[in-house]
């Protein structure tokens, strides 16, 4: 498969809806999306829509990351107008701030569902817990969608699974030097997953998967992207142009929630539960440092990354909260690591391009 032919996500969701396909905004950054599947509801991820700054402003204090401005931006603008729900996952304050804004003082399109993850360290408790948010939001998806098919939850969880293996194929290949395509290309067709429908994304993945060349002729140094997104779109594009491969990732809107192990079989919800309490550590998961640390270097060592770019949103809390110890960290165990402060949408410009480059020539 060419990234070229995956569908954009105005065209998609267009095509799913007049097919009477039920739609959900979802925005960052980790839910139970089998759940909805189960629904035969789609999620439509919400992280970065490429929209001019208009009336969300109006409703949002300055220091509020461009994540949430621009999914404001897109409800505001009528963007959410033909979803049947939005949901909004407990990542962070900004996000809990805005799921309470836009529920309690707009005149939301759709009905709000929310989902609170527990947060590390994730006592006994934890895993009821979870299991008890998964009961409610299956509730309240019933109310909104309909009861599931019968059957549904299993084909929901099957999906989950090869995508759990697809997603690792991806990265492991990548890792070991193996999977020959650009930035701009892996993460095009990695983000296809926040807005298609598995049972369209999962031949289309394995198709680029088997098609995709083992090399691209690059040998320059190799790096590991961190922080929330793989933007804003000039960062990748800078990457590929300067010749700095990128080996791995930890970013929020990525490896660390596509990196989960396959569901086991058995009860559903404590099935997805084992899953979540195994991801990767998070800095909106409330993972602490050293487990932060240990993971990002263990990443640097299989994938031979010689160092780290942050992309890191403005006004991010969670993760400028952690980052001068990973820094430190990283720097100990002699990884050198480039912060880029960046609002999504917009481009990180020709003063990033020079710091990325001598960046590269310092990992010569
Ligand atoms: S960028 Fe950071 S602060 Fe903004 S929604 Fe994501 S986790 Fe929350």
């Amino acid at each position: 498969m060419s990234p070229t032919q995956l569908p954009s996500r105005g065209e998609y969701a267009q095509q799913w809806r007049a097919a009477g396909g039920k739609v959900c905004a979802a925005f960052p950054a980790q839910y139970p999306k089998e759940l909805l599947w189960s629904h035969g509801v789609l999620p439509m991820e919400v992280w970065d829509p490429p929209l001019a700054p208009a009336r969300a402003q109006g409703h949002l204090q300055p220091y509020i990351c461009s994540v949430v401005r621009q999914g404001l931006e897109l409800l505001l603008a009528g963007g959410m107008d033909e979803v049947g729900a939005i949901l909004f996952p407990h990542t962070c304050d900004s996000l809990q701030n805005l799921a309470s804004l836009v529920d309690d003082y707009l005149e939301a399109p759709a009905p709000s569902l929310f989902f609170y993850n527990p947060k590390a360290p994730f006592a006994a408790a934890a895993k009821g817990f979870y299991v008890s948010q998964l009961q409610a939001l299956e509730k309240d998806l019933t109310l909104i969608f309909g009861p599931q098919p019968m059957g549904a939850m299993e084909q929901a969880m099957e999906w989950s699974r090869k995508l759990s293996d697809l997603y690792a194929q991806s990265y492991d290949r990548r890792a070991a030097g193996e999977l020959g395509v650009s930035a701009v290309e892996f993460y095009r067709v990695l983000r296809g997953g926040e807005y298609l429908h598995p049972q369209d994304y999962i031949p289309l993945l394995q198709a680029w998967l088997d098609q995709a060349p083992t090399t691209n002729g690059n040998s320059g140094p190799a790096v590991m992207l961190s922080g929330v997104l793989p933007g804003p779109p000039d960062l990748l594009d800078t990457l590929d142009g300067l010749g700095l491969r990128v080996v791995h990732d930890d970013l929020i809107s990525m490896s660390r929630r596509l990196l989960y192990p396959p569901p086991g079989a058995g009860d559903p919800f404590m099935a997805l539960a084992d899953c979540f309490l195994a991801m990767p550590p998070c800095s909106t998961r409330g993972s602490s440092l050293d487990e932060r640390l240990a993971w990002l270097k263990d990443l640097a060592r299989k994938s031979g990354a010689q160092g780290v770019v942050f992309s890191v949103v403005k006004f991010c809390e969670p993760e400028l909260f952690d980052l001068p110890e990973l820094r430190r960290g990283l720097k100990e165990a002699g990884l050198a690591s480039l912060v880029l402060e960046v609002d999504v949408n917009q481009e990180v410009g020709g003063q990033a391009a020079t710091r990325l480059e001598a960046f590269g020539e310092m990992l010569s």
